[in-house]
């Protein structure tokens, strides 16, 4: 049975769609069966995986709206090594279309039963909004992981988020957790980056990576040519800290979590 994760923060430009496509790529690297859905209609996770969005014959939306099944709308044999539920703009028109559907936030969930054996682990790429698909993703999901950059306002934006987290907790997906918090764009040098580590640690305490995810430039570089950065180049610093942070994620998945999602006011 695959364990399901949501990629997830409302915030642009933090680095989700970076860490679902490089953390997909190094939990094959470990030989784990990987499925990696796009959900956001930017298709960033779906060109980064060498797919053109513009040319899917069935994509995410149709297995949210159920015009597809998602087995015959999952992308196999890929070059990135891992299967793909890809996305386009075609996916801003599901809000919208299911709006008046029973039990709208449990699509993604349900399109996924037939396929949960098929695969170890399914990463969920999810938009920069605390919309519908993305609590779609929450109630698919067995934990979140959230990427952050070091800065105050990243701060901020997280108390909204682990309060939609408990909510949806509490209402429909009594299983979900904060699975961890990952730093990415991490720059040690900047004074910031060390006080908001801090405050990280003082309120999440293990759920903290201890891994930290470098700003480096293979990463930005890598999905202009469609591929993970561990294919593109595997030296950099960047693939040894999606390949550690996979790492890190397999071993605490052998070992029971010691700490509850936090009910917290950041600020
Ligand atoms: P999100 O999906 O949260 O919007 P992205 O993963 O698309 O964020 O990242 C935003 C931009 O920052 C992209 O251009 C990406 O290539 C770049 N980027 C992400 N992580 C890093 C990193 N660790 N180092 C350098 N550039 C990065
Ligand atoms: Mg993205």
């Amino acid at each position: 049975m695959a364990k399901i994760f949501a990629i997830t923060n409302q915030k642009g430009g933090v680095g989700k769609t970076t860490t679902s496509v490089n953390l997909a790529a190094s939990l094959v690297a470990t030989r784990r069966r990987v499925l990696l859905i796009d959900l956001d209609p930017q298709g960033n996770a779906s060109m980064g995986s060498g797919v053109d969005k513009n040319d899917l014959d069935n994509s995410i939306y149709d297995v949210l709206v159920g015009s597809s099944t998602a087995r015959e709308a999952i992308l196999t044999k890929l070059d990135a090594g891992y299967d793909l539920l890809g996305a386009n703009q075609d996916l801003t028109a599901a809000e919208v279309e299911l709006i008046n559907e029973i039990g709208r936030e449990f699509r993604l969930r349900e399109g996924l039963v037939p396929v949960l054996d098929d695969y170890d682990f399914i990463l969920i790429d999810c938009p920069p909004s605390l919309n519908m698909l993305t609590v779609n993703a929450l109630a698919a999901s067995h934990g979140v992981i959230i990427p952050m950059q070091c800065e105050y306002y990243a701060l901020e934006g997280l108390t909204a988020l682990i309060n939609t987290v408990n909510r949806v907790k509490q209402l429909i997906n009594p299983e979900l957790e904060i699975e961890g918090l990952l730093r990415t764009m991490y720059d040690p040098r900047n004074s910031l980056t060390n006080d908001v580590s801090t405050q990280l640690y003082n309120h999440f305490g293990d759920k903290v990576y201890r891994t930290v995810i470098p700003r480096n430039v293979r990463l930005a570089e890598a999905p202009s040519h469609g591929m993970p950065v561990i294919h593109y180049d595997k030296d950099s610093k960047g693939a040894m800290a999606y390949i550690a942070l996979a790492g890190e994620m397999l071993r605490r998945g052998d070992k029971p979590q010691t700490r509850e999602t936090p009910d917290l006011q950041l600020i």
